[in-house]
Protein backbone atom coordinates (compact mmCIF):
# COMPACT_ATOMS: atom_id res chain seq x y z
CA UNK A 1 0.00 0.00 0.00
CA UNK A 2 1.11 3.66 -1.15
CA UNK A 3 1.02 6.94 1.73
CA UNK A 4 0.71 10.27 -1.10
CA UNK A 5 1.85 12.99 1.12
CA UNK A 6 0.44 16.18 -0.29
CA UNK A 7 1.76 19.53 -0.40
CA UNK A 8 2.06 20.50 3.03
CA UNK A 9 5.05 18.47 3.26
CA UNK A 10 7.62 18.16 0.81
CA UNK A 11 6.23 18.06 -2.88
CA UNK A 12 3.78 14.75 -3.30
CA UNK A 13 6.62 11.96 -2.75
CA UNK A 14 4.86 8.46 -2.91
CA UNK A 15 6.15 6.28 -0.44
CA UNK A 16 5.96 2.74 -0.80
CA UNK A 17 6.83 -0.37 1.99
CA UNK A 18 8.25 -3.58 0.18
CA UNK A 19 5.98 -5.17 3.10
CA UNK A 20 7.03 -8.67 1.83
CA UNK A 21 10.39 -8.42 2.18
CA UNK A 22 10.34 -6.26 5.38
CA UNK A 23 8.33 -9.85 6.83
CA UNK A 24 11.11 -11.75 5.58
CA UNK A 25 13.38 -9.61 7.05
CA UNK A 26 11.15 -9.53 10.40
CA UNK A 27 11.46 -13.36 10.57
CA UNK A 28 15.00 -13.59 9.80
CA UNK A 29 15.70 -11.29 13.16
CA UNK A 30 13.43 -12.90 15.34
CA UNK A 31 14.65 -16.19 14.52
CA UNK A 32 18.15 -15.14 16.18
CA UNK A 33 18.43 -15.42 19.94
CA UNK A 34 19.80 -12.14 20.91
CA UNK A 35 19.30 -12.67 24.35
CA UNK A 36 20.42 -10.27 27.19
CA UNK A 37 21.33 -11.97 30.31
CA UNK A 38 24.18 -11.76 32.69
CA UNK A 39 27.31 -13.60 31.20
CA UNK A 40 25.69 -14.74 27.47
CA UNK A 41 24.52 -11.68 26.32
CA UNK A 42 25.24 -11.53 22.83
CA UNK A 43 23.26 -9.44 20.05
CA UNK A 44 26.20 -9.90 17.01
CA UNK A 45 24.35 -11.98 14.98
CA UNK A 46 21.45 -9.61 14.70
CA UNK A 47 23.94 -6.92 14.88
CA UNK A 48 25.24 -8.63 11.36
CA UNK A 49 22.07 -9.47 9.70
CA UNK A 50 20.88 -5.58 10.19
CA UNK A 51 24.39 -4.16 9.22
CA UNK A 52 24.25 -6.43 5.92
CA UNK A 53 20.70 -5.59 5.15
CA UNK A 54 22.58 -1.22 5.23
CA UNK A 55 25.10 -1.88 3.17
CA UNK A 56 22.43 -3.54 0.72
CA UNK A 57 20.63 -0.84 0.36
CA UNK A 58 24.00 1.15 0.01
CA UNK A 59 24.04 3.07 3.28
CA UNK A 60 27.25 3.60 5.11
CA UNK A 61 26.67 2.16 8.68
CA UNK A 62 28.86 2.99 11.61
CA UNK A 63 29.76 0.29 13.95
CA UNK A 64 30.51 1.57 17.98
CA UNK A 65 31.64 -1.12 20.31
CA UNK A 66 30.24 -0.64 23.73
CA UNK A 67 31.89 -3.18 25.75
CA UNK A 68 33.61 -6.59 23.73
CA UNK A 69 31.44 -8.19 21.52
CA UNK A 70 29.06 -5.48 21.88
CA UNK A 71 28.29 -2.65 19.20
CA UNK A 72 25.66 -0.41 18.23
CA UNK A 73 24.69 0.65 15.07
CA UNK A 74 24.86 4.03 13.75
CA UNK A 75 23.87 5.23 10.59
CA UNK A 76 23.04 8.74 8.93
CA UNK A 77 20.71 8.74 5.75
CA UNK A 78 21.10 11.69 4.12
CA UNK A 79 18.00 13.00 2.04
CA UNK A 80 19.98 14.32 -0.84
CA UNK A 81 17.28 17.12 -0.86
CA UNK A 82 17.72 20.65 1.09
CA UNK A 83 19.41 20.92 4.28
CA UNK A 84 17.39 20.06 7.27
CA UNK A 85 17.23 18.92 10.95
CA UNK A 86 18.31 15.61 11.95
CA UNK A 87 15.77 12.99 12.84
CA UNK A 88 16.46 9.80 14.65
CA UNK A 89 14.69 6.54 15.14
CA UNK A 90 16.00 3.97 17.53
CA UNK A 91 15.58 0.31 18.42
CA UNK A 92 17.18 -2.06 20.26
CA UNK A 93 18.40 -5.39 19.11
CA UNK A 94 18.66 -7.70 22.22
CA UNK A 95 15.70 -9.68 23.82
CA UNK A 96 14.78 -10.48 27.27
CA UNK A 97 15.17 -14.65 27.71
CA UNK A 98 12.30 -16.99 26.82
CA UNK A 99 11.93 -18.51 29.65
CA UNK A 100 10.82 -22.26 30.01
CA UNK A 101 10.24 -22.95 26.58
CA UNK A 102 7.45 -25.34 27.11
CA UNK A 103 5.42 -22.86 28.35
CA UNK A 104 5.56 -21.10 24.76
CA UNK A 105 2.93 -23.06 22.09
CA UNK A 106 6.04 -22.05 19.55
CA UNK A 107 9.28 -22.40 19.05
CA UNK A 108 10.29 -18.77 20.73
CA UNK A 109 12.49 -18.55 18.07
CA UNK A 110 10.93 -19.95 15.18
CA UNK A 111 9.55 -17.18 13.87
CA UNK A 112 6.50 -19.10 13.36
CA UNK A 113 3.24 -16.88 11.14
CA UNK A 114 0.02 -18.16 12.45
CA UNK A 115 -3.17 -16.88 11.68
CA UNK A 116 -1.79 -13.26 10.73
CA UNK A 117 0.48 -13.05 14.04
CA UNK A 118 4.55 -13.78 13.94
CA UNK A 119 5.45 -15.25 16.65
CA UNK A 120 8.90 -15.55 19.22
CA UNK A 121 10.74 -13.39 21.46
CA UNK A 122 11.40 -9.81 20.32
CA UNK A 123 8.65 -10.83 18.17
CA UNK A 124 7.52 -7.32 19.42
CA UNK A 125 10.15 -5.96 22.01
CA UNK A 126 11.51 -4.73 19.48
CA UNK A 127 12.58 -6.66 16.05
CA UNK A 128 9.18 -5.69 14.58
CA UNK A 129 10.14 -2.04 15.19
CA UNK A 130 13.59 -2.32 14.04
CA UNK A 131 12.20 -3.58 10.80
CA UNK A 132 9.18 -0.66 10.61
CA UNK A 133 11.78 1.58 11.23
CA UNK A 134 15.06 0.65 8.48
CA UNK A 135 11.68 -0.24 6.13
CA UNK A 136 9.93 3.04 6.48
CA UNK A 137 13.08 5.11 6.01
CA UNK A 138 14.18 3.03 2.72
CA UNK A 139 10.88 4.33 1.07
CA UNK A 140 11.22 7.37 2.27
CA UNK A 141 14.62 7.47 0.41
CA UNK A 142 13.30 5.59 -2.33
CA UNK A 143 10.17 7.80 -2.75
CA UNK A 144 13.02 10.48 -4.03
CA UNK A 145 14.89 13.41 -2.00
CA UNK A 146 13.89 14.17 1.15
CA UNK A 147 14.93 17.48 3.33
CA UNK A 148 17.70 17.10 6.40
CA UNK A 149 18.98 13.75 7.94
CA UNK A 150 17.87 10.82 9.18
CA UNK A 151 20.00 9.08 11.61
CA UNK A 152 19.52 5.20 12.24
CA UNK A 153 19.90 3.91 15.99
CA UNK A 154 20.17 0.19 16.94
CA UNK A 155 21.27 -0.41 19.76
CA UNK A 156 22.35 -3.48 22.35
CA UNK A 157 21.91 -3.90 26.16
CA UNK A 158 18.29 -2.04 26.54
CA UNK A 159 17.00 -4.75 28.44
CA UNK A 160 20.31 -4.81 30.84
CA UNK A 161 21.59 -1.17 32.03
CA UNK A 162 20.78 0.63 28.70
CA UNK A 163 24.98 0.61 27.94
CA UNK A 164 24.12 1.01 24.68
CA UNK A 165 21.97 4.07 24.90
CA UNK A 166 24.47 5.50 27.40
CA UNK A 167 27.29 4.92 24.73
CA UNK A 168 25.52 6.58 21.99
CA UNK A 169 25.17 9.38 24.35
CA UNK A 170 28.53 10.02 25.28
CA UNK A 171 30.12 9.15 22.02
CA UNK A 172 27.79 11.77 20.41
CA UNK A 173 25.62 10.12 18.60
CA UNK A 174 22.71 12.20 19.86
CA UNK A 175 24.41 15.62 18.63
CA UNK A 176 22.65 17.86 16.59
CA UNK A 177 19.14 15.31 16.39
CA UNK A 178 16.35 17.50 16.74
CA UNK A 179 13.97 15.03 18.35
CA UNK A 180 14.02 10.59 18.40
CA UNK A 181 11.38 8.38 17.76
CA UNK A 182 11.60 5.21 19.77
CA UNK A 183 10.27 2.51 18.48
CA UNK A 184 9.19 0.14 21.34
CA UNK A 185 5.65 -1.38 21.40
CA UNK A 186 3.00 0.58 22.89
CA UNK A 187 -0.07 -0.71 21.40
CA UNK A 188 -0.83 2.12 19.03
CA UNK A 189 -0.49 4.57 21.39
CA UNK A 190 1.60 7.50 21.10
CA UNK A 191 3.27 8.00 24.18
CA UNK A 192 5.48 11.27 25.33
CA UNK A 193 5.78 10.13 28.55
CA UNK A 194 7.50 7.45 30.33
CA UNK A 195 7.90 6.76 33.76
CA UNK A 196 11.27 7.50 36.17
CA UNK A 197 13.09 4.60 37.56
CA UNK A 198 15.59 4.31 40.72
CA UNK A 199 17.62 1.43 42.25
CA UNK A 200 18.85 1.91 45.31
CA UNK A 201 21.56 -1.00 47.55
CA UNK A 202 20.88 0.04 51.09
CA UNK A 203 24.00 -1.27 52.88
CA UNK A 204 23.62 -1.11 57.46
CA UNK A 205 26.97 -2.22 59.17
CA UNK A 206 26.63 -2.89 62.50
CA UNK A 207 28.52 -5.20 65.22
CA UNK A 208 28.59 -8.66 65.19
CA UNK A 209 28.32 -10.27 68.61
CA UNK A 210 26.34 -13.59 70.74
CA UNK A 211 22.39 -12.88 70.68
CA UNK A 212 23.19 -14.22 74.33
CA UNK A 213 24.52 -10.48 74.66
CA UNK A 214 23.22 -7.93 72.28
CA UNK A 215 24.35 -5.03 74.06
CA UNK A 216 28.32 -5.98 73.51
CA UNK A 217 27.01 -5.70 69.62
CA UNK A 218 24.92 -3.45 67.40
CA UNK A 219 21.97 -5.56 65.23
CA UNK A 220 21.02 -3.76 62.20
CA UNK A 221 18.18 -5.85 61.76
CA UNK A 222 16.10 -3.13 63.52
CA UNK A 223 17.11 -0.44 61.65
CA UNK A 224 16.67 -2.01 58.46
CA UNK A 225 12.53 -2.78 59.91
CA UNK A 226 12.50 1.03 60.30
CA UNK A 227 14.08 1.80 57.11
CA UNK A 228 11.24 -0.28 55.22
CA UNK A 229 8.68 1.79 57.87
CA UNK A 230 10.14 5.15 56.48
CA UNK A 231 10.31 3.87 52.69
CA UNK A 232 6.28 2.96 53.04
CA UNK A 233 5.73 6.31 54.43
CA UNK A 234 7.54 8.01 51.86
CA UNK A 235 5.27 6.24 49.22
CA UNK A 236 2.50 7.32 50.39
CA UNK A 237 4.42 10.92 50.91
CA UNK A 238 4.87 10.72 47.33
CA UNK A 239 1.45 9.28 46.24
CA UNK A 240 -0.25 12.10 48.18
CA UNK A 241 1.91 14.78 46.72
CA UNK A 242 2.21 13.62 42.93
CA UNK A 243 -0.75 11.91 42.92
CA UNK A 244 -1.87 9.52 39.70
CA UNK A 245 -0.65 10.58 36.60
CA UNK A 246 -3.44 10.38 33.68
CA UNK A 247 -1.36 7.88 31.59
CA UNK A 248 1.06 6.82 34.11
CA UNK A 249 -0.47 5.67 37.37
CA UNK A 250 1.26 6.64 40.27
CA UNK A 251 4.56 6.59 42.04
CA UNK A 252 5.70 3.22 43.80
CA UNK A 253 8.40 2.89 46.53
CA UNK A 254 9.07 -0.87 46.62
CA UNK A 255 11.82 -3.07 48.63
CA UNK A 256 12.17 -6.00 46.70
CA UNK A 257 15.28 -7.61 48.28
CA UNK A 258 16.65 -7.93 51.99
CA UNK A 259 20.06 -9.71 52.96
CA UNK A 260 20.55 -10.30 56.59
CA UNK A 261 22.12 -13.34 58.65
CA UNK A 262 21.92 -16.81 57.83
CA UNK A 263 19.72 -19.22 59.73
CA UNK A 264 22.82 -21.51 60.31
CA UNK A 265 23.96 -18.84 62.55
CA UNK A 266 20.48 -17.58 64.52
CA UNK A 267 22.01 -17.57 67.48
CA UNK A 268 24.39 -14.68 65.97
CA UNK A 269 23.69 -11.24 65.08
CA UNK A 270 24.87 -11.00 62.20
CA UNK A 271 27.06 -7.25 61.20
CA UNK A 272 25.58 -6.44 58.01
CA UNK A 273 22.61 -6.41 56.04
CA UNK A 274 21.28 -5.09 52.89
CA UNK A 275 18.58 -4.00 51.24
CA UNK A 276 17.26 -3.20 47.38
CA UNK A 277 14.67 -0.71 46.57
CA UNK A 278 13.11 -0.14 43.31
CA UNK A 279 11.48 3.41 42.78
CA UNK A 280 8.99 4.08 39.77
CA UNK A 281 7.90 7.95 39.73
CA UNK A 282 6.29 10.36 37.37
CA UNK A 283 6.99 13.54 36.02
CA UNK A 284 6.92 15.98 38.87
CA UNK A 285 9.38 13.77 41.29
CA UNK A 286 12.50 15.27 42.19
CA UNK A 287 14.67 12.14 42.12
CA UNK A 288 18.06 14.05 43.57
CA UNK A 289 15.68 15.19 46.16
CA UNK A 290 14.33 11.44 47.13
CA UNK A 291 17.36 10.24 47.26
CA UNK A 292 19.16 12.44 49.29
CA UNK A 293 15.68 12.29 51.47
CA UNK A 294 16.20 8.50 51.96
CA UNK A 295 19.77 8.91 52.29
CA UNK A 296 19.07 11.23 55.45
CA UNK A 297 16.28 9.47 57.00
CA UNK A 298 17.99 5.84 56.73
CA UNK A 299 21.43 7.43 58.25
CA UNK A 300 19.50 9.05 61.33
CA UNK A 301 17.36 5.91 61.65
CA UNK A 302 20.38 3.51 61.99
CA UNK A 303 22.46 6.18 63.93
CA UNK A 304 20.06 5.27 66.96
CA UNK A 305 21.36 1.79 67.20
CA UNK A 306 25.22 2.82 66.20
CA UNK A 307 24.39 1.17 62.89
CA UNK A 308 26.34 3.07 59.81
CA UNK A 309 24.03 3.19 56.14
CA UNK A 310 25.98 3.73 53.04
CA UNK A 311 22.75 4.10 50.26
CA UNK A 312 24.53 3.27 46.80
CA UNK A 313 22.53 4.29 43.93
CA UNK A 314 22.84 1.92 41.08
CA UNK A 315 20.46 3.18 38.47
CA UNK A 316 18.84 6.41 38.25
CA UNK A 317 16.39 7.29 35.36
CA UNK A 318 14.29 10.12 35.29
CA UNK A 319 10.31 10.41 34.19
CA UNK A 320 10.27 11.41 30.25
CA UNK A 321 8.10 14.42 29.90
CA UNK A 322 8.06 15.43 26.00
CA UNK A 323 5.63 18.43 25.62
CA UNK A 324 2.73 17.04 23.33
CA UNK A 325 3.32 20.26 21.17
CA UNK A 326 7.03 19.12 20.05
CA UNK A 327 7.37 18.72 16.43
CA UNK A 328 8.41 14.91 16.85
CA UNK A 329 5.12 14.50 18.80
CA UNK A 330 2.93 16.31 16.51
CA UNK A 331 4.27 15.00 13.30
CA UNK A 332 3.89 11.31 14.49
CA UNK A 333 0.04 11.74 15.81
CA UNK A 334 -0.15 13.55 11.99
CA UNK A 335 0.94 10.85 10.66
CA UNK A 336 -0.47 8.10 12.73
CA UNK A 337 -3.91 9.88 11.66
CA UNK A 338 -3.16 9.94 7.89
CA UNK A 339 -2.02 6.16 7.87
CA UNK A 340 -4.45 4.94 9.91
CA UNK A 341 -7.43 7.04 9.14
CA UNK A 342 -8.19 7.31 12.75
CA UNK A 343 -6.40 9.74 15.51
CA UNK A 344 -4.05 7.65 17.89
CA UNK A 345 -4.76 7.38 21.50
CA UNK A 346 -2.19 9.52 23.70
CA UNK A 347 -0.25 6.70 25.95
CA UNK A 348 2.92 6.30 28.63
CA UNK A 349 5.52 4.08 29.23
CA UNK A 350 5.20 2.54 32.12
CA UNK A 351 8.89 1.60 32.19
CA UNK A 352 12.09 2.70 30.65
CA UNK A 353 13.64 3.20 27.12
CA UNK A 354 16.39 3.76 25.73
CA UNK A 355 14.49 7.46 24.82
CA UNK A 356 14.81 8.05 29.12
CA UNK A 357 18.29 8.23 28.56
CA UNK A 358 18.71 10.22 25.49
CA UNK A 359 16.29 12.55 27.08
CA UNK A 360 18.35 12.44 30.34
CA UNK A 361 22.03 12.80 29.12
CA UNK A 362 21.52 14.64 25.78
CA UNK A 363 17.93 16.80 26.61
CA UNK A 364 16.94 15.94 23.06
CA UNK A 365 12.98 15.61 22.73
CA UNK A 366 12.02 11.73 22.78
CA UNK A 367 8.69 9.95 22.13
CA UNK A 368 7.50 6.47 22.23
CA UNK A 369 5.32 4.60 19.45
CA UNK A 370 5.93 1.10 18.13
CA UNK A 371 4.21 -2.07 16.38
CA UNK A 372 2.69 -4.67 19.06
CA UNK A 373 1.45 -4.85 22.18
CA UNK A 374 2.09 -3.03 25.44
CA UNK A 375 1.69 -5.82 27.94
CA UNK A 376 2.57 -8.44 25.64
CA UNK A 377 6.79 -7.98 26.40
CA UNK A 378 8.77 -10.47 28.27
CA UNK A 379 5.40 -12.47 28.11
CA UNK A 380 5.35 -16.29 26.68
CA UNK A 381 3.88 -16.33 23.07
CA UNK A 382 5.22 -12.76 22.50
CA UNK A 383 3.48 -11.89 18.51
CA UNK A 384 3.60 -8.98 16.53
CA UNK A 385 0.53 -8.50 14.23
CA UNK A 386 2.44 -9.10 11.00
CA UNK A 387 -0.18 -5.97 9.49
CA UNK A 388 1.50 -3.73 11.69
CA UNK A 389 5.16 -4.01 10.26
CA UNK A 390 4.53 -2.25 7.18
CA UNK A 391 1.89 0.15 8.55
CA UNK A 392 4.40 1.16 11.08
CA UNK A 393 6.56 1.47 8.42
CA UNK A 394 4.69 3.56 6.46
CA UNK A 395 3.58 6.29 9.92
CA UNK A 396 7.53 6.60 10.69
CA UNK A 397 8.08 7.65 6.86
CA UNK A 398 5.08 9.88 6.61
CA UNK A 399 6.43 11.42 10.21
CA UNK A 400 10.08 11.79 8.82
CA UNK A 401 9.10 13.82 5.63
CA UNK A 402 6.79 16.23 7.87
CA UNK A 403 9.39 16.69 10.67
CA UNK A 404 12.31 17.01 8.29
CA UNK A 405 10.03 19.77 6.19
CA UNK A 406 9.29 21.70 9.26
CA UNK A 407 5.48 20.82 8.43
CA UNK A 408 4.79 20.31 11.93
ZN1 LIG B 1 12.18 -2.97 24.36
Amino acid sequence: MAVTLGDDAAGSAEIRVDEDEALDFAVRLVSIRSVDEPGVSDEHEATELVLAKMREWGWRPELVEVVPGRSNIIVDVPGGGPSGPVLAFEGHLDVVTEGDASEWSQDPFGAAIVDGRLYGRGAADMKAGVVSMLYGVRALQQAGPFPGTIRILALVDEEGMMLGAKHAVSSGALEGVAGVIICEPEGDEVCPVSKGAIRLRIDLIGQMTHAAMPERGRNALPALGRILGMLGESERDLQARYGTHPHLGTTYVTPTVVVAGTPAQMNTISPRSSLWVDIRSIPGVDHDELIARIRREAVALAAADGVVVEVTVIDNRPPVDTSVDEPVVKCLVDAHTRVTGSVPAWGGVPGTTDGTIFTRDAMVPTVVYGPGGKWIAHQVDEFVEVEAIGRYARVYATAALSFLSGAC
